[in-house]
């Protein structure tokens, strides 16, 4: 079976749309979304122009807001300090990568965790380990979202996680391992790679390396969830981590690059938004 990330994307955001239109009676206001894009790199301003389509078809006021390359990161802070002393603002986003010359900690650390709708911020990441509420990073969620919609049993099983970004990685084990998995993670340092793919239940990979996973490194019935998403260096094309074509028919469930775990990530996006506007407005 192969889940699809756009289906079920589009079932939670109309979820979200129906929500709006209720809140905006009551609270005299839709929730309104910040995106900051410093530098107008191609790929990040896609997913900006993603972000934004997404926020308008839930019904949100979205903002996006066009820096230079060139502000300095001091200039960039101010500027979120601004954006979170702002009562209709009830989300913000700063695109990432940025610049060189800003680090991103310290931007990420500016915004006021209850605005933080990527999850990124400490408090949140805390709160994440802690077992504690707060904001979930988005494309984590998605992903426990998928296999819950596609029926996969997470409690007992053995999930392996290739990948321990802060974004993916880590936070997908932490939240499997919530779930009751029990949780390998893999990384670039990791031998024998195929020896721990091949004993996994669910297999989550998100490292960017096109194709990495075949199907003799999987074992019958696994369910597959590929993150990644890079270009295929052979054909130039759009590819996960996975290589669909073998893997899928050993697989229980399987995710496709496009149309996968990407369209999750925005619709989990626009949920936390609505999220941090109900906080606010049910205080
Ligand atoms: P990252 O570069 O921060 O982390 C990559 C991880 O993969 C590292 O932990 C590294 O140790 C591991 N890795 C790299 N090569 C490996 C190898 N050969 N074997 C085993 N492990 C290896 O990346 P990230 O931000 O976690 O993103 C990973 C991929 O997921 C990228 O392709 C990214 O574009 C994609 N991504 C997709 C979404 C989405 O919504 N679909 C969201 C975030 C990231």
């Amino acid at each position: 079976m192969i889940i699809s990330g756009k289906d079920l994307a589009r079932e939670v955001k109309e979820n979200i749309a129906r929500k709006v239109a209720s809140y905006k009676v009551e609270y005299g206001r839709e929730p309104h979304l910040c995106v900051i894009l410093v530098g107008d790199d191609p790929s990040s301003r896609t997913y900006v122009r993603s972000k934004g389509k997404a926020a308008a078809e839930v019904g949100f006021q979205h903002t996006e807001l066009l820096l230079p390359a060139e502000i300095t990161e001091q200039e960039l802070i101010d500027k979120i300090h601004e954006l979170n002393a702002d009562v209709g603002i009830d989300g913000i986003l700063v695109q990432l990568p940025l610049p060189k010359h800003i680090r991103k900690h310290r931007v990420i650390e500016a915004i006021d965790p209850e605005k933080d709708v990527d999850g990124f911020h400490s408090h949140n990441v805390d709160a994440l380990w802690h077992k504690l509420p707060g904001i979930r990073a988005c494309t984590p969620k998605g992903i426990i979202k998928m296999l819950d919609k596609a029926g996969v049993e997470i409690a007992g099983h053995h999930a392996v996680v290739i990948g321990r970004s802060n974004i993916v990685g880590f936070p997908v084990a932490k939240l499997l391992l919530d779930r009751n998995a029990t949780v390998t993670i893999a990384h670039s340092h990791t031998r024998n790679l195929g020896d721990i793919t091949r004993t996994a239940d669910i297999l989550v990979v998100a490292i960017g390396v096109p194709k990495l996973i075949t199907a003799d490194m999987v074992k019958d019935g696994v369910a597959v969830i590929d993150v990644g998403i890079s270009h295929d260096p052979e054909t130039g094309k759009l590819s996960g981590d996975v290589d669909f074509d073998s893997v899928e028919p050993k697989a229980s469930v399987i995710t496709p690059v496009p149309g996968g775990v990407g369209p999750m990530t925005i619709a989990c996006l626009m949920e936390n938004t609505l999220d941090c506007y109900t906080r606010k407005m049910q205080w």
